[in-house]
């Protein structure tokens, strides 16, 4: 039977010198991570914790959480991971939900997690590097079926509040199996992020596809995109994973980096959100270096569909199915789609969660009896069968009867030289039921105006998808990974509020 710090036990066994953890400091060898998670799990053990406990985790990508994480793990313990800007009341939230047994938090987040773990009465401990414990009490790493669950991540899912994915041994081995396999990775590789681990992107794309090869990982505690080029130029990194803000905020900010300090790099990871065409174009003529793009969601443990590495990237489209899962295009009756019709994209396979912690009846809403992840998200499969997401069946803006796909006009959008970054959200309207807006956020120094992004528009969409309302921004909501969040975006008429 398995657990999800084997990865980590056999190269430790194997190789215990080569390195799993980079850091500004010294780094982590396998042999080092190993020993480090087992004493942490023998200091959880100590505090009366055992198989099936849920233990919180709220931190940083920072080593320690690793260490965390995997003692956690050795003990048979489930990991609940939730973002490190969680405000108090979801925490609360987070730890009730769950019935949470210990909280670990971080110093660097001040009292403000311990208060909530104390008024709620749960033990709260902060992140400790390498918890002394005595030999005699270091457990041994407990097997467990596959199909326990190891960690439960909050999403909002389609709708609602947020659930608990909860995702087993199985579903993280299996999605570190696949993402090593899909990018050809290898001991070789000297893999960085500066995606948070407490993401189901970093966390089974990145840590678990990277202890799955043997190679090592550089982490960031807090994406900068200074910080990422600093991070790729200290250890050669040979692959990159991230979001598309993340690509976008680098080449607005990279200073004098050019394609030499991407030289080492094989290949650059896109997910997480729809990467606009332009930047993809960018960043490579800029670094000399591909992204691929790859799609997937928590309930899916980031799996899903990825473009080929020895092929390279299509643009504008996520690639086919990863192997180990099924992905289909259905009606809203459930019936497959042709290629070149667009509908709802279902998941199945091995990384497709166990189901949201206690909530049965979203579970069977959200999974068909016959194990069809409903992924909420809409795309078609070209002829060559690689799929493009066309956007989230709750993002799709109905203006006067025609339907209007935000993601291709924020693709027109940020084609423009001034605009940095857009998003295309429907605010209610009297005539047209919905009418279509773009918040933007311009160059620094920019003077565009709406004017003149509806006159840019015009050039390139029929006239029903032209946003006609244009609301200016310094900055537009992000979430965990960097991802711009639609459903907290402002989205009063700024017309009819200066009126
Ligand atoms: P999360 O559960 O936070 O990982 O969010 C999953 C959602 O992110 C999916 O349902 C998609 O809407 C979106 N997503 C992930 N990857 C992509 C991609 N490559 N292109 C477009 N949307 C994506």
């Amino acid at each position: 039977m398995p657990n999800l710090l084997d990865p980590v036990t056999r190269h430790a066994a194997a190789s215990p010198a080569r390195i799993a953890l980079r850091t500004d400091t010294e780094p982590w060898t396998y042999a080092d991570l190993y020993d480090a998670s087992l004493r942490y799990a023998g200091a959880l053990s100590a505090e009366g914790l055992g198989t099936g406990d849920r233990v919180l985790l709220v931190a940083p990508s920072l080593p320690e959480f690793v260490v965390a994480y995997m003692g956690i793990q050795a003990l048979g313990g489930i990991v609940v991971t939730v973002n490190t800007m969680s405000t108090a009341a979801e925490i609360e939230y987070y730890l009730t939900d769950s019935g949470t047994r210990l909280v670990i938090g971080w110093h660097g987040l001040g009292t403000a997690v311990a208060d909530v773990a104390r008024a709620v009465g749960i033990p709260h401990w902060f992140l400790r590097p390498g918890a002394r414990v005595d030999a005699a009490q270091i457990p041994v790493v407990v097997d467990r079926p596959a199909t326990d669950t190891a960690a439960i991540l909050y999403t909002s899912g389609t709708t609602g509040k947020p659930k608990g994915a909860q995702l087993t041994v199985g579903n993280l081995l299996a999605a570190g199996e696949i993402a090593s396999t899909v990018g050809r990775a290898t001991a070789a590789d000297r893999t960085g992020t500066g995606l948070p681990l407490f993401h189901v992107f970093g966390q089974a794309s990145v840590m678990m596809s990277t202890f799955t090869s043997g190679g090592s990982l550089s982490l960031l505690g807090r994406f900068t995109p200074d910080g990422m080029i600093d991070m790729m130029r200290r250890d050669d990194l040979t692959m990159m994973v991230g979001v598309p803000t993340m690509w976008n905020a680098m080449l607005h900010a990279a200073g004098d980096a050019d394609a030499a300090d991407f030289a080492h790099l094989r290949v650059a990871v896109s997910g997480g959100a729809s990467l606009p065409g332009e930047i993809a174009r960018s960043f490579e003529a800029r670094f000399g270096c591909t992204i691929l793009e790859g799609y997937g969601l928590t309930e899916t443990t980031a799996l899903g569909t990825f473009n080929d590495v020895d092929r390279g990237g299509k643009i504008g489209f996520v690639g086919g199915a990863v192997p180990r899962l099924e992905v289909d295009i259905r009606d809203p009756k459930g019936s497959p789609c042709p290629a070149g019709t667009v509908g709802e994209v279902y998941i199945k396979g091995e990384t497709v969660m166990k189901g949201y912690w206690n909530r049965p009846d979203a579970t069977a809403a959200a999974i068909t009896t016959d194990g069809w992840f409903r992924t909420g998200d809409l795309g078609e499969f070209d002829t060559d069968n690689d799929l493009r997401i066309v956007d989230r069946l709750k993002d799709l803006i109905i203006r006067g009867g025609y339907n209007v796909y935000p993601g291709e006009v924020e693709e027109v959008l940020y084609q423009h030289p001034d605009i940095i970054e857009a998003a295309v959200v429907g605010v209610p309207d009297d005539h047209y039921g919905e009418e279509v807006m773009a918040v933007v956020t311009r160059r620094p120094g920019s003077e565009l105006t709406d004017q003149e992004i509806e006159a840019w528009s015009r050039e390139k969409l029929s006239a029903y998808k032209i946003p006609r309302i244009v609301r200016f921004v310094d900055q537009l909501p992000k979430g965990a990974t960097g991802k711009i969040l639609k459903r907290d975006i402002d989205r009063n008429d700024p017309r009819k509020a200066s009126a």
